[in-house]
């Protein structure tokens, strides 16, 4: 069975490119148990104990919940239904979940908004984590989401990232201090080259860390200060076939008229946490 090269139907996610056999799911078919949710369905293998799995489907359903309501997506709430569930497959630790996905071996998790043989979006990763529950799956149901929101128009890398760790758990908390003290250090990433940069061909773990933390200080400020409905006209927009860069200023203007109004704004913001 030869591997899936990523292209477009893989949703980028933690810099890792999912490289998942399409052929992987049915051949352990005989493995995996499955537990049915509202908007989710968990596979896992036999050993896992079923009560975790019930927590998993638990904390998904509540990921799915809020995060639509932070992006302005709620009136929506029932888009992953029945059909359209959400189909998330759990090996039980990291060494299985290498060999039979294909990631690299740092990888935690990642997502898949439509895998063709199995017809649906899906998540894969791995339980024995400790991020698994509290990162990794807020995380990708955050990608999901705001894929589900925009289809297939192109969002700034910035903010499906920093949507997508905006439930991460105590991220947001501590992301403000981190950033402060790189911006007393001048160190952040321009605005005029923000919305072009791809942090996919970065090599220094540094440099990938400040992008990751500064996404989601954007998206913090942006949520904090003008509200999740207009994030999610924001997104309309940009689902109706607007540019981001125009959709953005239509949207955030008369206070943001400008992507270095945006930059004075949200340094004033980080600075004064
Ligand atoms: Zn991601």
């Amino acid at each position: 069975m030869g591997f899936f090269k990523a292209t477009s139907i893989f949703l980028t996610c933690c810099l890792s490119v999912i490289l998942w056999s399409l052929g992987a799911a049915q051949a352990d078919s005989e493995k995996w148990l499955e537990s049915k949710g509202q908007h989710f369905i968990i596979y896992f293998y036999p050993q896992t104990d079923t009560s975790r799995i019930d927590f998993i489907l638990s904390q998904a359903d509540n990921y799915y919940q809020q995060i639509a309501i932070q992006i302005g997506y709620s009136r929506y709430q029932n888009f992953w239904s029945w059909d359209n569930r959400v189909k998330i497959y759990i090996y039980p630790d990291s060494t299985t979940f290498v060999k039979k996905t294909g990631q690299p071996e740092w990888s935690k998790g990642g997502a898949v908004a439509y895998h063709p043989n199995l017809k649906s979006k899906v998540i894969i990763s791995y339980d024995q984590q400790d991020d698994f529950i509290y990162n990794v799956l807020p995380h990708e149901i955050g990608h999901l989401t705001l894929k589900d929101f925009v289809r297939e128009e192109p969002l700034p890398l910035w903010v499906e990232e920093g949507v997508a760790q905006f439930l991460e758990r105590d991220k947001v908390k501590y992301v403000h201090a981190y950033m402060k003290k790189r911006i007393q250090e001048n160190d952040f990433v321009a605005f005029k080259r923000l919305n072009r940069y791809d942090i996919r061909q970065e090599m220094d773990p540094e440099k990938v860390q400040l992008y990751y933390a500064q996404s989601l200080s954007l998206i913090d400020f942006l949520i904090k200060n003008y509200g999740s409905l207009r994030f999610g006209r924001m997104c309309r927009r940009v689902r109706d076939g607007t540019a981001f860069d125009q959709a953005f200023l239509q949207v955030y203007k008369p206070e943001i008229t400008s992507f270095s109004a945006l930059e004075k704004k949200w340094l004033r913001y980080v600075n004064g946490q």
